[in-house]
């Protein structure tokens, strides 16, 4: 994966980038039939990166028909296994090959740090595009134990068009993980990027076509939310939705399917995860700087981010001095310079909201012990420093919402049964993690926490083979993991009678 340089460098490679700013349909880069833009923005700097093409209703109508066509024609589904394995893995290639640039354009697009960006983001979506164009050819299908005399055979088949409509946060790595078990499956795919963050998503497809996938499998097309994504949701011929974003939004995609053609959808939305610390965590230090990472990464805006800490009693002072004297050391600077360990949230709208959630938790008894405030106000950009709360009730909107930034709340218990109580008290249901060298109270909250994933010594484990989503209002359906093709294939049965 190409290397890290040095800010200067990165600057020097950003400023002499070319933008693709079309929607990619049918295998062509086209305008908006209405010739609208809208301006994408750089948190970095609060500046115009580029001018990108509005899609809406009439864009997604003709995208739709491009994507059924390549379906019907049976031009991907039916091309022999090893050879759509081979397009992907040249596919991914290509990423591996332009990964400063796609990188770079995460980084000016929602402000993450461009060491995040190659060193995370960027393998880890290659790996994703590689490790399913691997199973292509790897997965069979099954015959049932029935009588003799009749044989019948189970069969998973593709979906037909499936609408993928992402968030900014991880754009390249969020993409990857419907993308590709969307498009080994044999479907055909729609894009929407995030409005905030539409330029890889168009990069790729460039690549796309580069790579060999034939037209019409895979289109993009940049625009808001409630028209290009909303058309899509109650398009009569989109067979399914592929989201990852608020709760709020996913809800609207179960609307938007049961008033049209009740499409699957599939949602991974919100969270407002649980960190426990008990008192006996093998080491204390160790699990308060995995908890300060665990909100701090990606500037707070990770879905299953850790933001509600919950710590025994008796160590919580020492985990909150460790996890103070991280902040405190973190570098919030430019998202271009390696040396930054956290970047620019992604525009004054989220800025603006993040420090509502502040006052709100100021104002409702919460204690700020670390950050509360703006950052680099001078650069034009949008940055928040690290944020720690003592003394929150679970009650509090700051424990309760989604705030998707750097604030962390902390909570504290005094046994077991009151922490798994406290990590149940909230309508997400995505992620928790628990330290402790007891397994039986490991194993308890494991058992106990109703989330899609609970961690024991560790706040992020599991690779591209490990399901990701939630239970609850973290949404449906799980993304990674070869479980992730269910959502984009069905079970199709035929029994054959034999003579
Ligand atoms: P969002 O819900 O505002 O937007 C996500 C996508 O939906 C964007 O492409 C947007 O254009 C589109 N959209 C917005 N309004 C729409 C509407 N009315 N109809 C149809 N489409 C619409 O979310 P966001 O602010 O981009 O991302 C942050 C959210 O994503 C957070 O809630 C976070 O938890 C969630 N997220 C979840 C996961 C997960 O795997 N569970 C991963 C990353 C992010």
């Amino acid at each position: 994966m190409n290397s890290l340089t040095t800010y200067e460098d990165n600057l020097a490679y950003s400023k002499s980038l070319r933008f693709g700013t079309q929607a990619f349909i049918g295998g062509k880069f086209v305008n908006s039939l209405s010739g609208k833009t809208f301006e994408t923005v750089s948190p970095i700097s609060g500046k115009v990166i580029a001018s990108v093409a509005e899609t809406d209703k009439e864009d997604v109508d003709l995208a739709v028909a491009a994507a059924r066509k390549a379906f019907d024609t049976g031009v991907w589904r039916n091309m022999a296994p090893a050879r759509r394995k081979a397009i992907m893995l040249k596919w991914a290639d290509l990423m591996e090959k332009n990964a400063r640039e796609l990188a770079l354009l995460d980084v000016l697009d929602m402000g993450k740090p461009i060491k995040d960006a190659l060193t995370i983001d960027l393998p880890g979506s290659v790996n994703c595009y590689r490790w399913y164009a691997e199973a292509i050819d790897k997965i069979y299908d099954e015959i049932c134990p029935s009588d003799p005399g009749r044989m019948v055979l189970v069969m998973r088949e593709p979906l037909g068009v499936v609408a993928c409509v992402v968030p900014w946060n991880f754009p390249m790595m969020m993409t990857s993980w419907k993308v590709a078990p969307a498009l080994i499956t044999g479907n055909s795919i729609i894009l929407k990027p995030a409005e905030q963050s539409p330029l890889s998503a168009i990069r790729i497809a460039e690549l796309a076509a580069e790579a060999g996938i034939p037209e019409g499998v895979f289109n993009v097309l940049p625009g808001y939310g409630p028209t290009t994504g909303q058309a899509l949701g109650r398009h009569p011929d989109v067979d399914c939705i592929a989201f990852t974003g608020s709760t709020e939004v996913g809800k609207l995609f179960m609307k938007y399917s049961a008033e049209s053609n009740m499409k699957a959808v599939n949602l991974e939305c919100g969270g407002k995860s649980p960190h426990i610390i008990m008192s006996d965590a093998p080491d204390v230090n160790a699990a308060a700087t995995a908890a300060a990472w665990a909100v701090f990464f990606n500037q707070g805006q990770a879905c299953n981010a850790g933001t509600r800490l919950l710590v025994e009693a008796s160590v919580k002072d020492q985990v909150l001095e460790k996890i103070v004297s991280i902040g405190q050391s973190i570098t919030v600077g430019d998202p271009l310079d390696p040396a930054s360990q956290m970047g620019a949230v992604v525009d004054d709208t989220q800025m603006n909201r993040i420090l509502g959630y502040i006052d709100d938790g100021k104002a409702a008894g919460a204690k700020i012990v670390l950050g509360g405030e703006r950052r680099r106000e001078e650069s034009g950009g949008f940055y928040i420093a690290p944020t720690v709360f003592d003394g929150v009730d679970n009650g509090m909107r700051i424990a309760q919402e989604e705030i998707f930034g750097p604030v962390m709340s902390t909570i504290s218990f005094k046994d077991t049964d009151e922490a798994i109580r406290i990590a149940n008290d909230t309508v997400y249901g995505l992620y928790a993690a628990v330290w402790t060298k007891d397994i039986n109270k490991a194993f308890k909250v494991v058992r106990g926490v109703r989330a899609g994933a609970v961690n024991v010594n560790t706040y992020s484990g599991g690779d591209i083979t490990t399901p990701f989503g939630g239970f609850k209002q973290s949404g449906q359906g799980r993304d990674k993991s070869l479980h992730a093709m269910e959502k984009y294939t069905a079970l199709k049965a035929s029994c054959i009678v034999l003579s």
